[in-house]
């Protein structure tokens, strides 16, 4: 049986990566995403408890002294946590699970869970990114510039990461996407194990 895996992904804020996975999810609904907890106002169209806990930040602060969080991160004034829980319990199910943080968060999680795979989502250019954050129309334009300088800085941390996506035609990212997902189970990250196990009864 092959094994189920964390995703990780990463990217700058309007490169696309809550359309990729919406339309990943749409093709493989069963695996699963990892809902954060987050201090910041809900954006229209967005729902309570599909991306997102929305929470206080008395609330965010009783989970960091809980250790309920696996990970978190300040991002452009708001806190963003990964709770542990549901990602314990995908792990110890054996089950595939994406979580999506930014480059910070992405560092936590490898450390916690070194098999995690991970992947960023590169806009075809810095224009790009800019022209579809702001054409989405969810943030202020003081909000946009605050995120587009956050970019810069995480898009020269793409090196961190096992693949990058570029996110320019959908389909072809998507797709992308799934050939990372099929192709990651046989890397030696996930497949380490079976080194021991086939010579576990052999004398050397
Ligand atoms: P993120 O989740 O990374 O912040 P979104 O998924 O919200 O980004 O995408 C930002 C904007 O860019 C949205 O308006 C979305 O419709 C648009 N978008 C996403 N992917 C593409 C693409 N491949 N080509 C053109 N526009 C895209
Ligand atoms: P947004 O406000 O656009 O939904 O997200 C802003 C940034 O926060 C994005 O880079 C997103 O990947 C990141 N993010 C979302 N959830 C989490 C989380 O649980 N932890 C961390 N560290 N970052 C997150």
């Amino acid at each position: 049986m092959s094994k189920g895996s964390v995703f990780i992904i990463s990217g700058p804020s309007g490169s696309g990566k809550d359309t990729l996975l919406g339309e990943l999810f749409k093709k493989y609904p069963e695996i699963l995403f990892s809902i954060s907890s987050v201090t910041r106002n809900m954006r229209e169209g967005e729902k309570e408890g599909e991306k997102y806990n929305f929470i206080t930040r008395e609330k965010f602060e009783s989970m960091i002294k809980e250790d309920k969080l696996l990970e978190y991160n300040l991002y452009v004034d708001n806190y963003y946590g990964t709770p542990r829980e549901p990602v314990e319990k995908a792990v110890s199910e054996n089950k595939d699970i994406f979580i999506e943080v930014d480059v910070n968060g992405a560092k936590s999680i490898r450390e916690k869970l070194p098999e995690a795979i991970s992947i960023f989502v590169m806009p075809p250019s810095f224009e790009e990114l800019k022209r579809r954050l702001s054409s989405r129309g969810t943030e202020t334009e003081e909000v946009v510039n605050l995120r587009m300088a956050a970019a810069l800085g995480e898009i020269k941390r793409a090196q961190e990461y096992d693949y990058i996506v570029v996110n320019d035609d959908l389909s072809t990212a998507v797709e992308d996407i799934i050939a990372i997902m099929k192709g990651s189970k046989f890397s030696l990250k996930k497949q380490n194990y079976i080194i021991n196990e086939v010579l576990k009864n052999v004398k050397s």
